[in-house]
């Protein structure tokens, strides 16, 4: 594609630094919290940090903020580091705030020495009670005064243990009418008696995400640091605690969180569905986390091709998730094998076929040649898709029914001559003849069908579970809706059938990405075994929705 993109804001200022020499080296950082599993929201502040260090030069951190002991684990920082590798971008540093604490710590003396924090003995109600409205001003902590000694003593004594959780908080000493609430006397540390993942229980004081975030890129000297629009209200505080601490001068620029529609996109609100058993795990296939979009089938390229092209906003806004799958079948379009397999099969029985007879036909693998061809073996008695049969053929129906005839793709012709039905009215067979000239790349019938249909031989099918996934949410956006999010979840989300495969099929590979013919793109789940393959649909071939909203 050689079309011309134009430059997004960051693009525009990081360009003008460069210019005016402001800086030689771009520094971005990617800063997760690591109290849960990456999702698309993650995705587009990775694709864009890592981005724009490798457009113009420089490196990426990646940066957990873990400063918070109560929500991290482990196990979400190897989870985390498993998914920026797999969307295919590498970071210069690993680093944790947490390593930062000692420097924190002198950080938070100095302010106090400087007469800019003090120890306040007042709990969390009592420091609300004063902090005003956005149209009043507050009102100072009858501790706000102390010396500087006094904070010193004070402020060690927290640090050794001395105090219980909640009873005193180091707070920056700025101003308690400030128009912006957040610069009324903010809070930088708290007392947190909780073993750390990192650091252990070396600490029971731990700085506020405003003392620790700012300090961080400071330390790693971030030129650009890169936020969402929340932490607007927040750059005041930054760019005063680096003026007054006389460090490193990183910037914050703030950009719209991204957001999906049919889906939500918050930690917390993922972790409840996990928590709560409503989908399989952080990395079920519905998740809009990156591992459960990896399990799916998505390819990192489409995802990265999805952060590019959209770009970023500078005002909240909502993506439609089709815009995702479109990037998404652009890319499967290529990427992916052809197969057949039929997901919902009924017996078409050739009479006029030799019966035991097996021919193998050469089916093309892609949509451009240079893909090349595969075996696909044939028999007698085939595995076809339901709806491809009807009793009674509508209207420009191309498809099969009495006295109709399809091309089974890459083999036959056949015409249906008669149908078996149980006694519920079911189809149970549907017998044709095959027209022996008319087969596929050697084709002397002169005849012109317009249906062409997949099948599988079934003596040579594999079956297999297929799992067929919808939206997670029944509206656009569940965040927004009255009441609980959780009750705007899709009961239909997941369909799991029993299909046939052809035999090709059981060498998939996990990497594999596959496209069942007429069906959608596949990939294989790894609940599968050599006994029991399992298919999970990635996306269909077309939007489904979309035809659905034009009715
Ligand atoms: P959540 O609300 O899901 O917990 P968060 O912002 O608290 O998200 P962090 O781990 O703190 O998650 O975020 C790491 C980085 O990813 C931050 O720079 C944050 O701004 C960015 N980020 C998080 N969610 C989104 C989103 N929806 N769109 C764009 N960037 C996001
Ligand atoms: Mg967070």
């Amino acid at each position: 594609m050689t079309e011309e993109k134009s430059l997004n804001f960051l693009e525009e200022i990081i360009e003008e630094d460069l210019r005016s020499g402001k800086y030689k080296t771009i520094v971005t950082r990617f800063p997760p919290e690591p109290n849960g599993y990456l999702h698309m929201g993650h995705a587009t502040s990775i694709c864009l940090n890592f981005g724009l260090t490798a457009k113009y030069g420089g490196y990426s951190n990646l940066r957990f903020d873990d400063t918070n002991p109560v929500t991290e684990e482990t196990e979400y920082v190897d989870n985390i580091k498993a998914d920026i590798k797999w969307l295919g971008f590498e970071w210069k540093n690993e680093l944790y705030a947490s390593d930062y604490f000692d420097t924190l710590y002198e950080y938070a003396i100095k302010l106090i020495n400087k007469g800019l924090a003090y120890v306040d003995d007042s709990t969390s109600e009592e420091i609300a009670l004063l902090k005003g409205t956005p149209t009043e001003p507050g009102k100072d902590s009858p501790y706000r005064n102390r010396s500087v000694q006094e904070n010193l003593g004070l402020f060690e004594r927290m640090k050794n243990g001395e105090f219980a959780d909640g009873t005193h908080t180091l707070r920056a000493k700025i101003d308690m009418a400030h128009t912006n609430m957040l610069m009324r006397d903010p809070l930088l540390y708290r007392i947190k008696h909780a073993h750390h993942h990192r650091t252990g229980d070396k600490w029971c004081i731990y700085p506020m995400y405003d003392f620790a975030h700012g300090q961080s890129d400071s330390i790693e000297q971030i030129t650009h640091s890169i936020c969402t629009l929340e932490f607007v209200p927040h750059r005041e505080l930054y760019d005063w605690l680096i003026e007054k601490l006389e460090i490193y001068p990183s910037h914050q620029y703030e950009f719209a969180r991204r957001n999906l529609s049919y889906t939500v996109m918050s930690k917390r609100k993922l972790l409840q569905l996990v928590n709560e058993g409503y989908v399989n795990g952080w990395d079920d296939p519905r998740m809009p986390t990156i591992s459960g979009m990896r399990r799916r089938g998505f390819t990192p390229a489409s995802i990265r091709n999805f952060c590019d092209r959209i770009g970023i906003a500078k005002r909240e806004n909502v993506t439609d998730f089709s815009v995702l799958e479109f990037f998404l079948r652009e890319d499967l379009n290529h990427a992916a094998q052809r197969v057949m397999a039929v997901l919902d099969p009924v017996k078409l029985i050739i009479t006029n076929y030799e019966d035991g007879k097996t021919e193998e036909f050469q089916s093309e693998n892609g949509p451009d040649e240079a893909s090349g061809t595969r075996t696909v073996p044939f028999s007698k008695e085939l595995w076809i898709e339901r709806e491809d049969f009807m009793e009674e053929a509508a209207k420009k129906w191309f498809r099969l029914a009495p006295g109709a005839m399809v091309r089974l793709k890459s083999a036959y012709i056949v015409r249906c001559d008669s149908y078996d039905k149980d006694a519920d009215g079911n189809i149970t067979a549907i017998h044709c003849t095959y027209l022996p000239e008319s087969r596929s790349g050697n084709d002397t019938s002169g005849l012109k069908v317009k249906g062409t249909i997949h099948w599988v031989s079934v003596q040579h099918a594999l079956s297999a579970e297929v799992r067929l996934y919808d939206r997670l949410f029944k509206v656009e956006n569940p965040s927004s809706e009255e009441g609980d999010f959780k009750d705007y979840i899709n009961p239909d989300s997941l369909q799991i059938v029993n299909a046939f495969v052809e035999p090709s099929l059981k060498n998939a590979g996990k990497d594999d990405r596959y496209q069942f013919l007429r069906k959608g793109y596949f990939c294989l789940d790894e609940d599968s075994t050599a006994g029991q393959l399992v298919f999970n649909r990635t996306v269909t071939l077309k939007d489904a929705w979309a035809k659905e909203a034009q009715k």
